[in-house]
């Protein structure tokens, strides 16, 4: 066998976090008699707007929800496109598609894994000379960054890209909460949605760093942008504005824009509350989990380390590892299964957008035009990083990476007994 220790030690990717005093506020609110968007919610709303010092938020029903309305505000529509990375996930090209507009994929850092903004310089250019622009007028209006991993990119420098090319920034926070980063010559630290995207997007779903179940939150400074996507997150009614005039008559609401059905409830909101108060805390265990990988898998010649920056707070949603291929006999599915086989849970975040179906039929876009996406989600495993992981499992996971590089490593002659052999 692998491990020595306890062979029943399974490790799962990811267990949610739960508090007994999170269980006891959705069940009274279970029992208050109202359970859809109303107090709790507002609550929420403020609470979160406050913790990461914006002015609006509006709590939605996913983070998915909240993109769509960002962009849907900001007036996204048939004969534009946006600026979107290669290496996300579904959600963030998607919501540009539902406006009728066109995602134009960017390459990533290929140690990071954010958008590459020397890239996205590149992508306009190419853009602005393509027939598609010249022949069919299509504009490039906006940029969604996405904060890979919950490691922030640089905002300021993302705003000063989008204020040289006119286009607006929408933030896909959905690793990235709490996280910060320090910025310009003051270094003062800011928080992933204090300022610099026009919106900025997090995701309580069940498996991110904060979970409400299903659920995200829309942060902006923009009283007019919270004011439209708070209205259009519920059908487009008029329904606040209308009864603080009137004062009365609160049935009787106007429909101004054929909206969508993206609220918050109040039970999911009551667990939001309670998530959110232990979220620093929550995320400084992640961090310990982090340092613990970073300390006992440094010296693995198979293994690159994610990047710690002292100018970020990182909210170490994952803890994505690249393999070094060619110094192991074998390729990333074969190790991944391995690791799973021997009860470390992981995954790959992501295989890019490009090289998905719907991507290359509608866009036809080729692997050689994201190079480092092309080339680095073939090395990527994420492992497992939760708050409330046992020391047990940390070491479990840090023991059967260690022996599956030593089992796979390129040079090795010796072989641990009881090893499946290598293809
Ligand atoms: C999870 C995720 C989303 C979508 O969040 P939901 O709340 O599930 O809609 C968007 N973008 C990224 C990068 C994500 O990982």
């Amino acid at each position: 066998m692998i491990v020595k220790s306890p062979s029943q030690v399974n490790v799962p990717f990811f267990r949610p976090s739960i508090a007994d005093a999170e269980i006891d506020a959705v069940v009274s609110c279970l029992r208050s008699g109202w359970l859809t968007t109303g107090p709790k919610t507002r609550e929420f709303e403020l609470a979160f707007a406050s913790s990461v010092r914006a002015k609006h938020a509006i709590a939605l029903n996913s983070c998915t929800a909240a993109l769509h309305l960002a962009v849907e505000a900001l007036g996204l529509r048939v004969g534009q496109a946006v600026l979107v990375p290669a290496m996300t996930f579904a959600a963030t090209a998607e919501i540009v598609q539902y406006q009728g507009a066109i995602p134009i994929l960017v390459d990533c850092d290929p140690i990071t894994l954010n958008m590459d903004m020397e890239d996205a310089e590149r992508k306009l250019k190419e853009f602005h000379n393509s027939q598609r622009f010249t022949r069919q007028r299509v504009k490039i209006t906006g940029v969604i960054p996405v904060h890979v991993g919950g490691m922030m990119m640089d905002m300021a420098e993302v705003a000063a890209f989008a204020r040289r090319h006119n286009l607006w920034v929408v933030a896909d926070a959905a690793h990235a909460f709490p996280a910060a980063y320090r910025q310009g010559p003051e270094h003062r630290w800011v928080r992933c949605g204090e300022n610099n995207a026009a919106v900025t997007c997090f995701s309580f779903y069940a498996n991110k760093t904060m979970t409400t179940g299903e659920g995200g939150m829309a942060v902006t400074d923009d009283p007019e942008l919270a004011e439209h996507m708070r209205r259009m997150s519920l059908h487009g009614l008029s329904n606040d504005a209308w009864k603080r005039n009137t004062g009365q008559n609160k049935w009787d609401y106007r429909i101004l824009a054929p909206g969508y059905k993206y609220n918050m409830t109040d039970i999911a909101a009551a667990l939001g509350i309670g998530q959110l108060k232990r979220s620093e805390k929550m995320r400084r265990q992640r961090a310990e989990i982090a340092d613990y990988y970073q300390q006992s898998l440094d010296n693995l010649g198979a293994i690159e380390l994610p990047r710690v920056c002292s100018d970020r707070i990182h909210a170490w949603h994952l803890f994505p590892v690249r393999l070094r291929l060619e110094r192991l006999t074998v390729a990333r599915n074969d190790f991944l299964s391995t690791l799973r086989s021997h009860g470390v849970g992981c995954s790959v975040h992501w295989r890019p957008l490009h090289l998905h179906p719907h991507y290359q039929k509608t866009y036809g876009w080729q692997p050689a035009q994201l190079p480092n996406a092309t080339r680095v989600w073939k090395r990527l495993i994420s492992l497992p990083i939760f708050p409330g992981m046992r020391l047990e499992e940390r070491e479990h996971v840090v023991r059967v990476v260690r022996e599956t590089c030593a089992r796979y490593a390129i040079a090795e002659t010796t072989r641990v007994n009881g090893w499946p052999k290598p293809r």
